[in-house]
């Protein structure tokens, strides 16, 4: 293969990339059963000898594309799924033609130079406390796990204990407080830290999820780590943190503790002013943040940020001593994270920020919450639940039974209840996802909540726009009617 050979796979790749994004929007949410079965394409044999890298190319295109959640797209709302922004991808391709490895400046001075820019204009644009080290991992679930063995090493150390000598066998305890609408892999990073996954005390949660400040326990002596939540996974609700740091501020000693904040997404309501006063007062009072990128700033995956209000023990958790790791006062990507060799991840960062600028993202979060808010009234005046207050990004919607009437998209018309029994609110509302998912034209997924189930949107694509919402709760409300009806009949 000569040097044009490869210069022109890359042009192929590019030109498919190219064609996928041209017609995303187009594209159902969801990949039809075709398209799924049509990945018996890649059930072949490894080859014994290599095949050319073009028709490889071509066979990722021809059966993969088809194949994918539309989630790059604007009606997408499974999860807490972000798309990308076309500099973000942009920059994305660049730095894989790069081929950077971020671990240290000396392996790449435009990653480490980029790096810096990013930490300073993040802490600018998020308010947080300007001496703050800013580390890249690969998503919200590494970026707390990272804070949380910051933090059990720093309470380990005034404790006396020196956990990254000694381990944890033998080292004095200390409690760990989290609430009880904790995400799940708060519980998984505890695990890792060696903090145990069950060893917790748990603050009952109000109706929105919300850490219930008054039942923080008051019989703890020593530190304590809390680990407190901007932005519930279903309701999008932010703990009450200036409640918290007080209470962990009247606890006894020099230094009672550490409280650690997930904000997977939510930490992004920061940027946008209104929602900052209106959500999230005290949130920059925690000692560590956890956030995603790839999730409301719309970068590719896999993207995760940590903030550490204090860098030193960050650096204590995770420096790797060797002859060739070079100890200076630059900021040494791989002596503060979980990682050695690390994706640039910076540089998609820095095109989304630049290209956003303080007012983009500021509108890319108070966009994403309207459209939310939008969903949510349409499908409330058209008959569904709506079940949670819809303060952010999040709306958990139920079907409830027939008797309480639905209004369609033509208007408001109720149907027919049948003569009997009627479906649950539960087997609606399972019916009705399951409809939305099989009609492909938006995806939306379950959850459960407070023991029901309830169908949950997220709305964190920069290219969901009001259109899109109004689409979205035209195809819920006749999902609905037509679950309904399916139910109903059956019943009959
Ligand atoms: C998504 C999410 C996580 C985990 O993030 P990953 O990027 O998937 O690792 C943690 N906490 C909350 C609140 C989340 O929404």
């Amino acid at each position: 293969m000569d040097r044009e050979d490869d210069l022109d796979v890359l042009r192929a790749a590019a030109a498919m990339a190219i064609d996928y994004a041209a017609t995303v929007d187009s594209r159902p949410a969801a990949p039809s059963p075709e398209a799924v079965a049509g990945l018996a394409a890649f059930d072949e044999p490894l080859p014994e000898a290599g095949l050319p890298a073009q028709a490889t190319l071509r066979l990722l295109h021809d059966a993969g594309s088809p194949a994918t959640m539309a989630s790059a797209g604007g009606r997408y709302f499974g999860f807490v799924i972000g798309a990308t922004l076309p500099a973000a991808l942009g920059a994305s391709w660049l730095t894989d033609a790069w081929d950077q490895n971020a671990a240290l400046p000396a392996m790449s001075p435009v990653a480490a130079r980029l790096h810096d820019v990013t930490r300073g204009w993040l802490l600018d644009l998020l308010g947080l406390p300007a001496g703050c080290a800013v580390t890249y991992v690969t998503g919200a679930t590494m970026a707390n796990a990272a804070c949380l063995a910051a933090a059990r090493d720093e309470l380990l150390t005034r404790l006396g204990w020196d956990s990254q000598a000694d381990g944890l066998f033998g080292a004095p305890a200390f409690d760990v407080v989290i609430g009880e609408g904790a995400h799940s892999t708060v519980r998984k990073s505890l695990g890792l830290v060696g903090l145990g996954r069950s060893r917790v005390h748990v603050v009952p949660a109000d109706d929105q999820g919300r850490m219930r400040a008054d039942a923080l326990p008051d019989d703890l002596t020593g530190p304590v780590l809390v680990c407190a939540q901007a932005g519930e996974v279903n309701t999008g609700a932010f703990d009450p943190f200036d409640e918290i740091a007080d209470w962990l501020a009247r606890r006894p000693g020099p230094a009672p503790g550490w409280l650690h904040v997930d904000g997977a997404f939510g930490l992004w309501a920061l940027a946008d002013p209104t929602r900052r006063d209106r959500l999230a007062a005290g949130l920059t009072r925690a000692d560590s943040w956890a956030t995603d990128g790839h999730k409301w700033l719309n970068v590719t995956y896999d993207c995760g940020l940590a903030f550490v209000r204090d860098p030193a023990p960050l650096r204590r958790t995770f420096t790797a001593a060797a002859g060739y790791t070079p100890a200076g006062d630059t900021f040494d990507a791989m002596h503060h994270t979980p990682q050695s060799s690390q994706r640039a991840r910076q540089i998609e960062v820095w095109a989304a920020l630049r290209t956003l600028g303080r007012a983009g993202v500021a509108d890319l979060v108070a966009r994403a919450c309207d459209a939310a808010a939008e969903i949510a009234s349409r499908l409330a005046d058209g008959g569904l639940t709506v079940v949670n207050d819809v303060v952010l990004n999040q709306v958990l919607v139920r079907l409830e039974a027939p008797s309480a009437g639905l209004a369609g998209t033509g208007g408001r018309r109720n149907l027919e209840a049948s003569g009997g029994d009627e479906p649950s609110g539960e087997a609606l509302t399972r019916a009705l996802i399951a409809e939305i998912q099989a009609d492909g034209r938006i995806w939306c997924g379950p959850t459960l909540w407070h023991g029901q189930t309830a169908m949950r949107l997220s709305v964190s694509s920069w290219k969901t726009d009001s259109d899109d919402a109004a689409f979205a709760a035209d195809v819920i409300l006749t999902c609905a009617a037509r679950a309904q009806a399916r139910l109903t009949s059956a019943i009959d």
